[in-house]
């Protein structure tokens, strides 16, 4: 069950990084699709029933709001990662057949997080700063072994690691790679 819990919790907070304009869009291409409906079918010849171009507006719509969806989030992801966010926001929207969306995922960088010491920029999977040495994820300080934020007890020794002060200190590690 934690494990279930801790990827809705990330799966959240993937959603959370989609920039807002990106929703505004999806808004914009629904009522775009609705609005063609209703002008095909006040024109004089409608070029599909209304039964058949209903199912079309819906699903026109649902592609064209993943696809602003995914440029929303290519535009978050990429200023987390260290990355152009103009540069590669462009380039999810220019190249066709949503191939900038796909080469981003293929050449997006490990995800960056900030040294709480330094402020220098780490890596995800570091365990302390390359700049100042500060531990960055939590380890037992009995064993020296790393440790989960949450644990209470050292997985390996057994050692309480809520008594101890700095034991549970340092980044989160569940930051995906
Ligand atoms: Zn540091
Ligand atoms: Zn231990």
């Amino acid at each position: 069950m934690p494990v279930k819990h801790e990827t809705s919790t990330r799966f959240m907070d993937e959603i959370r990084i989609i920039s807002p304009w990106a929703y505004f869009f999806v808004v914009l291409g629904f009522l775009a699709a609705i609005a063609a409906v209703v002008h095909a079918n006040l024109s004089e010849n409608p070029p599909f029933p209304l039964v058949a171009m209903v199912p079309m507006a819906i699903f026109g719509g649902t592609v064209v709001g993943c696809y602003f969806l995914l440029i929303g989030y290519v535009n978050g992801d990429a200023g987390r990662r260290g990355m152009s966010r103009l540069g590669w926001t462009l380039l999810a929207i220019c190249v066709p057949n949503a191939l900038g969306i796909v080469l981003y995922f293929v050449l997006r960088k490990p995800r960056i997080a900030t040294c709480p010491q330094c402020e220098n920029a780490v890596q995800t999977g570091f365990n302390f700063c390359p700049r100042c040495n500060y531990k960055l994820s939590p380890s037992c300080p009995q064993c020296q072994r790393l440790v989960e934020v949450n644990d209470v007890y050292c997985p390996y020794c057994g050692t309480s690691l809520r008594n101890r002060a700095g034991a549970a200190n340092g980044l989160p590690t569940e930051l995906p790679g």
